[in-house]
């Protein structure tokens, strides 16, 4: 654990939201821990104890406060830096949809021993595996309580309690209150519909949402995105469940509104650990920020733009065929091209305007005839290729502990090389360092003449290339780098609705 008490302490008595997560404060007095943003009035230095995740906390005996209620924090950073492993762990975990695979099963699929494991999350996290599964589980189980109406029953399967029993006990142990209890307490004033959910998910400040949407508007596919008046909606389909969600920000709150419609509640943990993935909401700025400012090129931008985030993706899948769809074409033709297939393949969906379908599964895509939507030949086998290698289990996007492997199984499919592998592994895999260097825009953006130079460049901005990528595309698309000095072109507030795609982005969709 490398927690910085002084760091701590003045993040604390100055509730730096921009420190939400990345540490918890148990106070010795009440035996209550907080998030550093806690309205309550600040405890005596003397009286807290640093660490760094709710679950070490939690193991020391403390519990998660009524108030600034840890599980609503933006949670354990998504990227550690210094522990891929640990890091991977944590975002299995969140795949796996809180079932309880044991440690060993864990260990076993990122290729460690079990022991070693759990020494890396002690050493990072302060708790072992089974502690950090266990208040995940704790955590989401009171978010549902609080901000749904669902019966406590869905409450203790969504949270993979397994029984209501267990759930029980384990509410009554850390809270020393029923659920019903809680349930009491959070007085509840909307009443959703028995399917629909409307969940605040924290960010740590700042975060460009108007950004992320000025990245999403143009390359939304028709029919199943959309973005308008400041919200990105789309459809979902999973364990043959459909649905859909919307999601706006709540600059006051500093967070993201999502408001979702889906009937199998038992997914729900798995929806909003994909929703905010895909909105880079683990991403934080402040180990992120010191290393692109040290580029004279990307300095700037970094101080006119703070808080770009690397927009994710809903499924792998959808994201990899759109990669293949924008393979030297403009972010234009390419959403044409998509939202042309949609309809001619994707299953109609009409619980909500402007979502019409759902995007096409890999057995429909696996023998379609593409060629009649537009498509070359080439382009048509190449996401053929893809749709069988995911059919036959060859290609798996969900669970994935190895991006490398994944990455070197992804390009040998023939049409695929290492430009659409680096796109995939940033927006789909959640790869901070992941770097399509092959791109125009980003050579482009730094006025660079050849790869080869763009990658020596790009050396000094590891591990968190993919964030360079993004302000490239954003310099790209709103000025020009002229020397050193990047040029606005545009003002600094894109309205979203006016978004043009832009030219430069010719390869990239
Ligand atoms: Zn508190």
């Amino acid at each position: 654990m490398n927690l910085d008490w002084q760091v701590c302490s003045r993040a604390r008595l100055s509730r730096d939201a921009r420190f939400d997560g990345k540490f918890f404060i148990g106070v010795l007095s009440s035996r209550v821990y907080c998030r550093p943003i806690c309205p309550a009035p600040t405890a005596k230095e003397k009286n807290c104890r640093y660490f760094p995740s709710a679950a070490a906390a939690a193991e020391a005996g403390f519990r998660p406060c009524l108030r600034c209620r840890p599980e609503c924090s933006p949670g354990t950073p998504a990227w550690l830096g210094t522990s891929n492993t640990v890091s991977r762990a944590l975002r299995l975990i969140s795949d796996s949809g809180l079932e309880d695979g044991g440690v060993e099963v864990l260990a076993e699929r990122l290729g460690v021993g079990s022991r070693h494991l759990r020494r890396l999350f002690l050493q990072h996290l302060g708790a072992t595996p089974i502690a950090v599964a266990h208040t995940r589980r704790l955590h989401f189980a009171k978010k549902l309580i609080d901000e749904t109406s669902l019966p406590m029953s869905h409450v203790a399967q969504a949270a993979g309690f397994g029984c209501v029993r267990r759930f029980n006990a384990a509410i009554r142990q850390t809270y020393h209150r029923t659920p019903t209890q809680i349930r009491r307490l959070a007085h509840q004033k909307t009443i959703f519909p028995e399917n629909q959910y409307l969940f605040r998910l924290r960010f740590r400040p700042p975060y460009q949402w108007e950004s992320i949407l000025a990245f999403l508007a143009p390359r939304a596919t028709p029919g199943v995105e959309e973005v308008s008046l400041g919200r990105y909606r789309r459809t979902i389909s999973l364990n043959g469940n459909d649905g859909y969600f919307e999601v706006s920000l709540d600059q006051r709150r500093e967070a993201l509104s999502v408001h979702i419609q889906f009937d199998d509640s038992q997914a729900l943990f798995v929806i909003i650990e994909r929703i905010r993935r895909m909105f880079d909401l683990g991403a934080d700025w402040q180990a992120i920020a010191p290393r692109l400012r040290t580029d004279p090129a990307l300095a700037g931008r970094v101080e006119a733009v703070p808080g770009l985030r690397v927009p994710g993706c809903w499924n792998g899948f959808e994201l990899a065929t759109r990669a293949i769809l924008g393979q030297q074409i403009t972010v234009k033709g390419a959403t044409a091209l998509a939202g042309r297939i949609v309809n001619t393949l994707g299953r109609p969906f009409s619980a909500t305007s402007g979502l019409t379908h759902l995007f096409p599964a890999p057995e429909v895509l696996a023998d379609a005839r593409l060629t009649s939507v537009g498509l070359t030949s080439a382009r048509a086998e190449t996401i053929r290729a893809l749709a069988r290698a995911v059919c036959d289990g060859q290609i798996s996007f969900e669970g994935i502990a190895e991006s490398d492997a994944f990455l070197t199984r992804l390009c040998e499919i023939p049409g695929i090389g290492q430009w659409t592998a680096q796109y995939v592994a940033m927006r789909a895999l959640g790869e901070p360092d992941a770097f399509p260097s092959g791109d125009l825009g980003l050579l482009r953006a730094l006025e660079l003449k050849s790869v080869r130079e763009l990658e020596r460049r790009a050396e000094a901005w590891r591990p968190w290339r993919a964030y360079a990528a993004m302000y490239l595309w954003n310099v790209a698309g709103e000025g020009k780098i002229r020397g050193n000095k990047v040029v606005a072109a545009r003002a600094r507030n894109v309205i979203v609705e006016k978004a043009a795609p832009c030219k430069h982005f010719s390869i990239i969709v």
